[in-house]
């Protein structure tokens, strides 16, 4: 934590376009004004502690996040509740036609936006347009809530008595986000939640809030009315505030699975519905007869891809019976010669730094870990020296060979450039292994056999299922199907099951007498 300083008007314009603006690295950082909107105010938080905001190719502080207090989170949430009953009473044509506009702005300031997030969380630009790009998608998906909130109806369920149901808002929802997606994982919920009828509060993670910043921008200017959306900063205690505050309905969550835990179990003892997303641990199974090539690049590109920060990173390739010869040293080939260095300039490597310092410290422990519990190193990514950004928070593509279940690495989320081999004997141990794991986001297999694949996708423990695919990602239409340790909760985000959570049905029995009082009962 870190005292907080104020800004003037000046340094505010400044820093704004240093955010938008960024294609040229200044190295005199001024700070970047992270405020909160409440109620349709911008507000400059003081009085409480800040978390420093990196740019993680330089390891230089960019801003500093208002650790935010229940005092604000309250007031946040009270906001959302006066604006709601004006907002869930606004046709769904007029509240997605803010979105058709915001949707507009977000393509208008792609770019600049793109560059804010591979600032403050240090992916590359193309990861970075890909972030955004998700996420717009999810807006997209939202502007059909028009035709997705259409209920259903039954003429003469009984003689005379017609059924129907309706969908309405569930009222005030809140979202709690993490660092690795500073645009897609907020957009997940919002953009949704707001077209249902819904008014929100937004709490981004303190490491990437000023993505979060630019976007509400974009949002008011769409016309979103004051107070339908609001964003607060800070950590549990913000969170705390927002996830039992009588008035919130539905609380959206994504991040590690302690904190999802945490945030289901308290959300949902406060009585409020909860979806949270946790941690991963995810297999990539290459069968002997699989392509080498592609599955090499399935594999490569979901290991390192971000940095290994994506829960859906194929963190650990499975490589079954002979395959093992020949995909080692290719996965090793293609890891080793990956470009990593600074992506806030041109040209652009191929992956960047990692979220902090001490993330990046927790990472090469836990291969030293590794290590002591008997993996060998296959490529060895601890070393890497960059030397036009000596001080990032650098770490080279990682190869664990020889890991077993019961080693740390196997257990527990990385969350960094390292890749885990393991080897079996056919597809059965290959399905076992995977179907230990606490957590059950994704597994994918590289195969030409039908039967193989067919088997894979009947028998294994997860919720995002790949063939031939390194990243089954979530995608805006279908839900994202996290399982076990990685989700809890009903309803998931996204898809219809999205609708479902930010709505609550109705089922309407009606029947109309007429002046001579039939019944229900006559029997014509
Ligand atoms: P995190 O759990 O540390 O933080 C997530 C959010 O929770 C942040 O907004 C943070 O401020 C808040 N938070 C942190 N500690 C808290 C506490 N004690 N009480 C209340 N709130 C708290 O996660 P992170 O490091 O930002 O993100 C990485 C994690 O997110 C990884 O575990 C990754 O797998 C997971 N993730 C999951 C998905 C998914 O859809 N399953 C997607 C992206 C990331």
């Amino acid at each position: 934590m870190i005292a907080r300083r104020t800004f003037s008007s000046a340094e505010y314009s400044l820093a704004t376009s240093a955010c938008i603006a960024l294609n040229n690295y200044v190295s005199a950082v001024v700070l970047e004004p992270c405020p909160c909107l409440i109620g349709g105010e911008w507000r400059d938080i003081s009085g409480v502690t800040a978390s420093a905001v990196h740019n993680p190719s330089r390891g230089e502080i960019i801003a500093e996040a208002p650790m935010c207090t229940a005092e604000q989170a309250n007031a946040a949430i009270e906001a959302a509740a006066a604006a709601l009953p004006q907002w869930k009473e606004t046709p769904p044509v007029e509240r997605v036609r803010m979105l058709f506009r915001f949707k507009m702005l977000l393509e208008e300031n792609f770019e600049e936006i793109a560059r804010c997030i591979t600032r403050e969380n240090g992916k590359t630009l193309l990861e970075s347009r890909g972030d955004l790009r998700r996420g717009i998608e999810m807006v997209e998906f939202a502007c059909g809530a028009p035709s997705l909130l259409t209920g259903e109806t039954l003429e003469n369920i009984a003689r005379g008595i017609d059924c129907e149901t309706v969908r309405q808002p569930v009222g005030v929802c809140v979202g709690v986000t993490p660092f690795n997606f500073p645009a897609m994982i907020p957009l997940w919920m919002y953009p949704l939640a707001l077209a249902c009828g819904n008014t929100f509060v937004l709490k981004p993670s303190e490491k990437v809030p000023l993505t979060a910043i630019n976007i509400a921008r974009l949002l008011e200017r769409a016309g979103v009315p004051r107070g339908a959306f609001n964003l607060v900063h800070g950590g549990r205690e913000c969170v705390t505030a927002l996830v039992t505050h009588p008035k919130v309905r539905a609380i959206s969550f994504v991040g590690s699975t302690p904190v999802a835990r945490y945030v289901f179990e308290t959300g949902t003892r406060h009585g409020k519905r909860v979806q949270a997303n946790g941690g991963a641990k995810n297999y990539v199974l290459i069968m002997p007869d699989a392509d080498l090539e592609n599955s090499t690049r399935g594999v490569i590109e979901g290991a390192f891809g971000c940095a290994g920060e994506r829960c859906m990173a194929s963190s650990t390739a499975i490589l079954v019976g002979s395959a093992g010869k020949a995909v080692l040293p290719s996965l090793r080939q293609a890891a080793t010669s990956l470009k990593v260095g600074p992506t806030d300039r041109d040209p652009q490597p191929e992956m960047g730094p990692l979220i902090t310092r001490e993330h990046r410290n927790r990472v090469a422990e836990l291969i030293e870990t590794s290590v002591d519990e008997g993996a060998k190193i296959a490529a060895d990514g601890r070393a890497i020296k960059v030397d036009s950004a000596p001080n990032g928070f650098f770490l080279a593509p990682t190869i664990l060979d020889e890991v077993q279940s019961r080693m740390t690495v196997a257990r527990e989320e990385i969350f960094g450039p390292v890749l885990n081999v393991m080897r079996v004997d056919d597809l059965d141990a290959a399905i076992e292994t995977v179907n230990r794991s606490a957590y059950g986001n994704g597994a994918s297999i590289f195969t030409h056999s039908g039967k193989a694949a067919r088997e894979f996708k009947h028998r294994v423990k997860a919720g995002m299922v790949g063939i031939n695919i390194g990243v089954p990602a979530s995608m805006a239409w279908f839900p994202f199907s996290g399982w076990s340790d990685s989700f809890f909760g009903e309803l998931h985000m996204q898809g219809k099951e999205g609708v479902q959570f930010f709505t609550e049905q109705k089922v309407i029995t009606s029947r109309w007498f007429s002046e001579e009082g039939d019944s229900i009962w006559s029997t014509r």
